[in-house]
């Protein structure tokens, strides 16, 4: 075995979250001895995978201040940086055929009425405080969320969606990002300030008098060295980490899928915000096929209703469109040593359910049903959550080690609130008011626990 020099703060993770938090450690808290450890390269894993949307949109207040937070720090970066990250910002469109909305009012009231002017209805057919979704550049997008009520003003601003739907709530701080530019910006940034980068899987941390100490396979060998604080920012992984430092985290995996493939039929206006349908659905299917899945026990589930949030959006400036639908809810455990595109939890129906389910607020995509693209690239990953859907940040033991996971399917709109709030925590740094809430302690406030059951989980 080989001891390495050590180190103030090792970072197990340079996925997107190991990645941010680094950033704010080195530049809002001067850090200089920060070590990001990952046995792939940096952003190759979930981040990866990710779709790159970001919304401010959630069921629980909460999420909503929590992602309101980071969208802003990207805000920074895109600023500073002459928006490397392309940021770009159409908004979200939610549609719903139900004709009574008050629960989802109640909800968009509660997370943005507090502000003045920040939830607009609009009943008339034409609407001249509705700014459509045409303009895509951040800086002079706006906030809050412009709910549609009329039909006629629905399908003259969302021409391809289904006649039936009744409102569009037309989110606004919400749209993408390339998560890939974010990373490689603040590893450019932190190198330069003393955040250095090792290739290993860690084997095992162990708690000494003062220390922690890591042991890590690398193509070397077995490399060793000290470090006064641990973040486990492992993604998938996060639990197996934490097994480490003699810690359970109330973590699960479940893998979720995508589907991309060009628009040859131009089915979606490449100037259409991402969309999504939240109704539930039950799949058409022809008769044969209907009896056929109810006789097998594995797939009759797809003859019964199904929970909407089915999604769909332009992708790039080609004619590429990017569908998914986090329909799984089976729990699952990756494996460290195989690559995703092997992962055996994927669903060869998925790209045909997908298009099945988006056809729906789509009708123009239909076609593809009968086609499905060839040229299609299927891809997925594992979103790592708490039941709650809130993430985990903040200290993990009463010692110095950390973490920032379980960022389930909003990990790159999250990373810079998660990684600032992290750095935070380590560097005894101010803490936003949610960030007790986001740590392990919340699971005994009775207060929270009933607040985390009582909402929706807002999962896309
Ligand atoms: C299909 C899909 C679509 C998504 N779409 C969106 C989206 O539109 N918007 C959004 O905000 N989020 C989205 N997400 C979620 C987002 O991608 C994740 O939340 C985010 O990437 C998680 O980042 P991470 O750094 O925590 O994990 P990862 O990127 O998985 O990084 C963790 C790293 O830890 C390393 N590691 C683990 N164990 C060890 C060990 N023992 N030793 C050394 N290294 C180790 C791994 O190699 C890995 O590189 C999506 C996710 C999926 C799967």
């Amino acid at each position: 075995m080989k001891n390495i020099n050590d180190v103030e703060i090792a970072i197990v993770g340079a996925g997107i979250v190991g990645i941010a938090t680094a950033y704010y450690l080195c530049r809002k808290y001067q850090r200089k001895s920060v070590l990001l450890i990952d046995s792939r390269d940096p952003m190759s894993y979930t981040s990866a995978q990710s779709g790159d949307n970001y919304r401010n949109w959630w069921p629980s207040p909460l999420m909503t201040s929590f992602t309101n937070h980071s969208i802003s720090l990207m805000q920074d970066i895109a600023r500073e940086s002459h928006n490397v990250l392309q940021m770009k910002q159409r908004g979200y469109a939610l549609a719903t055929r139900r004709p009574d909305i008050d629960d989802l009012l109640a909800t968009l009231e509660s997370n943005y009425g507090s502000s003045d002017g920040l939830l607009r209805i609009h009943t008339a057919s034409a609407s001249s405080a509705y700014a459509e979704p045409y303009n895509e550049n951040w800086l002079s997008a706006i906030d809050g969320v412009d709910v549609l009520s009329n039909k006629e003003l629905i399908q003259r601003t969302f021409p391809a969606f289904d006649s039936n739907v009744e409102h569009v709530l037309h989110v606004r701080r919400a749209g993408t990002i390339s998560g890939q530019q974010m990373g490689a910006y603040m590893l450019e940034q932190v190198k330069p300030l003393g955040c250095n980068r090792l290739r290993g899987h860690v084997e095992s941390i162990v708690r000494g008098d003062d220390r922690y100490t890591l042991e890590l396979s690398t193509q070397e060998g077995i490399l060793s060295f000290k470090a006064d604080t641990i973040i486990n920012a492992a993604g998938p992984y996060v639990g197996s980490i934490a097994e480490m430092l003699g810690v359970t985290l109330p973590v699960e995996n479940v893998f979720h899928q995508k589907v991309a493939f060009e628009d040859r039929l131009q089915a979606v206006p490449r100037n259409q915000p991402f969309a999504i349908d939240l109704d539930e659905i039950t799949l058409d299917w022809r008769e044969d096929e209907r009896i056929a899945l109810e006789e097998d026990s594995d797939l009759s589930w797809l003859t019964k209703p199904i929970a909407g949030g089915i999604h769909c959006r332009p992708e790039g400036a080609g004619r590429w469109i990017k569908l998914g639908w986090a329909y799984n809810r089976k729990i699952s455990q990756p494996d460290n040593n195989q690559p995703l595109i092997d992962d055996p939890a994927y669903d060869a129906n998925f790209p045909e359910l997908v298009i099945r389910g988006a056809a729906r607020l789509n009708p123009k995509l239909k076609p593809y049903i009968e086609g499905i693209p060839k040229g299609r690239v299927h891809y997925g990953g594992y979103y790592t959550m708490t039941q709650e859907n809130w993430p985990l940040i903040g200290p993990l033991d009463n010692n110095g080690a950390f973490i920032a996971g379980a960022l389930s399917g909003f990990g790159s709109m999250g990373a810079c609130a998660a990684g600032s709030l992290c750095a935070s925590w380590v560097c005894e740094g101010e803490l936003p008011d949610y960030a007790e809430a986001l740590t392990l302690k919340r699971y005994n406030d009775p207060a929270l626990l009933a607040e985390m059951s009582a909402t929706n989980i807002g999962l896309l």
